[in-house]
């Protein structure tokens, strides 16, 4: 399996926010969001190939049962699955944090999906050569559906622009069973002044639509920085 890194840190972001947590972040992704934050696993791809059981001896050296499987976009592993029944037969608690483009049945406590919404899409970047393939593949609701309905789950949407509430409405408008306290608004930025600015108009229409915020803490803590 392509890692990118193994790290020890808490979880800045959604239901499990503050928790400590090893992450195992996997290199390769099958789309090219504009915004990007982890580029090294995405845009310019990096990382070593791990065996399972190395993998699993990394995780063991750190004193939290939880794990968080994120990437990049891990779903694309082949042995994502092995990995992630390993894990749970030592007792892992396992969150798997996706785009949720494919569906793969999981072994997970928790699964973070983060469909993309429009301003994901990179029409200026590499002179938009990958925005079609973006376009093509970033929401798939039969895929959310099914991860809905198999999971405990967060569905976690990155908001650029007032503009987006409209377009979670319409895919909201799709899903079936959804419960409100989990559907998660999140500022797109990778600064503190950033994300502070968005916050303020974006808790006010979490509170009008009945959504949740979430801030990213590790940026507010660390930074944007690798192995945090
Ligand atoms: S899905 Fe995640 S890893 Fe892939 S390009 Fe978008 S933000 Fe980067």
């Amino acid at each position: 399996m392509r890692i990118s890194e193994i790290f020890y840190s808490i979880q800045g972001e959604g239901r499990l926010i503050g928790v400590p947590s090893v992450f195992l972040r996997t290199s390769g992704c099958n789309l090219r969001c504009r915004w990007c934050d982890t580029p090294y696993t995405s845009w310019q791809p990096e990382g070593t190939s791990w065996s399972i059981d190395k993998i699993l001896g990394e995780v063991a050296k750190y004193p939290s049962r939880h794990v968080v499987i994120t990437g990049g976009e891990p779903l694309l592993a082949v042995e994502i699955q092995t990995l992630a029944e390993q894990l749970k037969r030592r007792g892992a608690h396992i969150t798997i944090e996706t785009a949720a483009t494919i569906f793969k049945p999981l072994d997970c406590d928790l699964i973070s999906l983060s469909p993309k919404l429009a301003n994901s899409t990179p029409w200026k970047n590499a002179r938009g050569k990958f925005a079609a393939m973006h376009e093509r593949r970033r929401l798939n609701i039969p895929v959310i559906q099914k991860f809905l309905d198999a999971h405990d789950y967060q569905l976690k949407f990155v908001v650029d622009g007032r503009r987006d509430f409209a377009e979670i409405g319409v895919i909201l408008g799709q899903l079936n069973n959804l419960d409100p306290t989990r559907i998660l608004i999140m500022a797109q930025g990778t600064t503190s002044p950033v994300l502070n600015r968005k916050a303020r108009w974006i808790v006010e229409l979490c509170k009008r639509y009945g959504y949740s915020y979430t801030p990213r803490l590790h940026i507010q803590l660390f930074g944007n920085r690798r192995g945090t």
